[in-house]
């Protein structure tokens, strides 16, 4: 802490929100089919909003699916005022304090997925200050980032329709699309992977993804059977933790295993990369912590030359797939679309970095219509209520 200086990124307000966000339908993955978790009906978010002392604000944010909204909020509530006063520039030190004044509650998990909505809206902030979009910040290697979609392509889309979605999105843009499989009998997903192929033709990329549910016998028999198909990757095709799993498996196939998801740290994509256990790895911003720990994962990576395709929330990643040395994936999804005023430009198969600073993003009034909780500590940003 810079005492005694008149700091003009102090830290002087943050705005926090509980924001649920419904989707248009539920959503069942393999999760669902294996009776482990129910269809998805909402995404659960906590956004921050920084001010500082310039009266600008940076805008950030986390979410949780199924379970753990309340909780964010309310951790969050609680160690916002241990932010009040710092310099905002100085982000790896604010993750640090905080990530050990939440060190109880484990290094990963819930804390981190709070400290998230405070990093993202730091390094938001940051580059708003300095007037680039974040990747430019960060320091960019192209303008865009190649994007796929895997909207209307979950288990309980008939294969009509998904044939219909393939196509659909082929046409407005989108680069690739990604099937859930892990149906009950392996040959219908063999049916469903054939028919979308079928649908977009040989030259737009396929990839498949299972969500965690399959056996190490049944990954690798499936697995096996899909090796020559030329699937751009086979994503979580085992439960996310089984790092030895993941590794046997990706040095059996030729075809890259894409996996990471679900861990919530560094440290933990740091062990399934020791594993061999990802040729594409997936990192979540949100859930390990931010644009601070994943800067360190993209390092991971890059020495690992591993592929970078970040899971969910395009509206962040796109920035840091923008900043990695080589071509990585962005995931489409529209469902927090309506929660900022801004849209993402997708086109020729690729999601385009916006001119804006920062993030690009203004949360919007229906984000402000679906906050259930708020709080303001400090000087209020603009906007909002
Ligand atoms: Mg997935």
């Amino acid at each position: 802490m810079m005492r005694g200086r008149v700091l003009k990124d102090r830290i002087e307000g943050i705005r926090l929100s509980q924001v649920s966000q419904p989707l248009r339908r539920p959503a069942s993955d393999a999760k669902v089919a294996t009776g482990r978790q129910v269809p998805l009906t909402s995404v659960e978010l906590l956004c921050a909003e920084i001010v500082d002392a310039e009266g600008r604000t940076g805008t950030g944010f986390t979410y949780t699916l199924r379970a753990g909204g309340p909780a964010l909020f309310a951790l969050a509530e609680e160690i916002a005022p241990m932010l009040l006063g710092r310099p905002a520039a100085d982000i790896p030190a604010a993750w640090d304090m905080l990530a050990w004044r939440t060190i109880s509650l484990g290094a990963g998990g819930a804390a981190y997925h709070v400290l998230a909505a405070f990093d993202t809206a730091l390094w938001d902030l940051k580059a708003r200050r300095a007037g680039l979009p974040l990747a430019r910040l960060l320091g960019a290697w192209r303008a865009g980032a190649r994007v796929y979609n895997s909207g209307g392509q979950y288990l309980e889309a008939s294969i009509d329709e998904m044939r219909g979605a393939a196509r659909a999105s082929v046409a407005r843009g989108i680069g690739g699309i990604k099937m859930k499989v892990g149906q009950p009998d392996w040959r219908e997903d063999m049916r469903r992977i054939e028919a979308v192929r079928d649908a977009i033709g040989p030259d737009t990329a396929l990839m498949i993804d299972a969500n965690q549910q399959w056996t190490r016998a049944e990954a690798r028999a499936f697995c096996r059977r899909v090796d020559d198909m030329g699937l751009a990757f086979i994503e979580e095709p085992l439960e996310a933790r089984d790092f030895a799993g993941h590794g046997a498996l990706a040095r059996e196939l030729v075809t890259p295993v894409a996996t990471g998801e679900m861990l919530t740290s560094f440290d933990e994509h740091a062990a399934l990369v020791a594993a061999g256990g990802a040729g594409v790895l997936q990192p979540d911003a949100p859930r390990i912590g931010g644009v601070t720990p994943f800067l360190r994962v993209m390092e991971l990576a890059r020495a690992n030359r591993l592929t970078l395709a970040p899971h969910f929330v395009m509206e962040l990643h796109l920035q840091m797939v923008a900043a990695y040395p080589t071509e990585g994936w962005v995931e489409y999804f529209d469902w927090l679309e309506e929660l900022f005023d801004e849209r993402l430009e997708i086109r020729d198969g690729r999601i385009w970095v916006p001119d804006r600073p920062g993030f690009g993003l203004t949360l919007s009034d229906a984000a402000r219509a679906r906050t259930v909780s708020t709080t303001t500590l400090g000087a209020p940003p603009e906007g909002g209520t």
